[in-house]
Order: structure tokens, then sequence, then C-alpha cells
């Protein structure tokens, strides 16, 4: 691209709903992640059994190490933000009724995190390290999907 973009909407790649959740492929190890979300709506992350790093999302082998991450390991407590995004309008340019908060939350000691949405919180009142839990879905809506998480919302309400 060698002209200078006016709109947003011109640098997109991809088009369509929650693109942002499909950038890590699913593959052996993002398998095993999903089921556990659908089944028992809960995280996991993969160890490196040589430096001992958690990997979220899970890794299949430690970049590191290149050792493979044979152990998983439940991710607990309430996640962070570690940074966010208040977006106006959406895929399409158009504008939102209610803006929607992405944020990239982490976890103390974790390697990674995800990207998702937040929810039950005004825009206003996020911040950086924040503390945020996910919200499944009803176990039986859930599809072994990220979006089985409906969004994060502030931990401890
Ligand atoms: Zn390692």
């Amino acid at each position: 691209m060698h002209e200078k973009p006016h709109r947003f909407v011109d640098l997109r790649a991809w088009f369509g709903k929650k693109t942002e959740h499909y950038r890590y492929t699913q593959g052996v190890a993002g398998e095993h992640f999903f089921r556990e979300i659908k089944e028992n709506g809960k995280l996991l992350g993969t160890r490196c059994p040589k430096c001992g790093r958690v990997f979220l999302p899970p890794r299949l082998y430690c970049e590191d190490c290149m050792e493979y991450t044979t152990e998983w390991v439940p991710i607990e407590g309430p996640g962070h933000v570690e940074t966010y995004t208040v977006l106006h309008r959406d895929l399409d340019d158009k504008p939102l009724e209610t803006p929607r908060v992405l944020a990239f939350i982490t976890w103390p000691g974790i390697e990674g995190g995800l990207i998702h949405d937040l929810g039950e919180v005004d825009p206003d009142e996020v911040y950086v390290g924040m503390p945020v839990e996910p919200v499944f879905k009803p176990q039986e809506e859930r599809e072994g999907k990220i979006t089985d998480i409906r969004y994060f919302k502030p931990a401890g309400d």
C-alpha cells in the first residue's frame, strides 16, 4: 500500500464477525483448549517441562527450549487488562449503538493472553491492570469456540 489510507476500513484484511478471535489456528493444542471451554467452562494453558513457562493460548511446544509442552494447567484467578480500546464503529464502519470495549487480557506469570470483549463495565471505568474474569455462555449453548466466553467482566462483582 503506497497511498495514505483515509479510512480505517481500507486497512482491513478480514471481513465478518469476530475476526479478531481467529488469529490463532486451533491445532492440536487448540482442540484441547476449546474442548475444555465447551465442556467445563475453564481456561487451560500448557507448561514447558524444561523452563516451566505456561502459555495461553496453549502452545504445542516451547519456542525457547524446543520442548513439547505436554502438561496442561488450569488458568486460575482473574486476568488483568493489559491494554484496551473502545470501539464506536463496527467492522462495516457503521456507528455502534453502544460502544464495544476490546481488551488484551493477561494473567500473572502466564505467557501470552487473550483478546476479548469486556462487559458489565462502563467504558470510562476500564483501566490498565483492571482484574477481570470470563463470563461463559451456558454449557448447552457452548460450541467449543472463543465466543463461548461472552465477555470478561470486572472480577469479584
Ligand atoms: Zn521452555
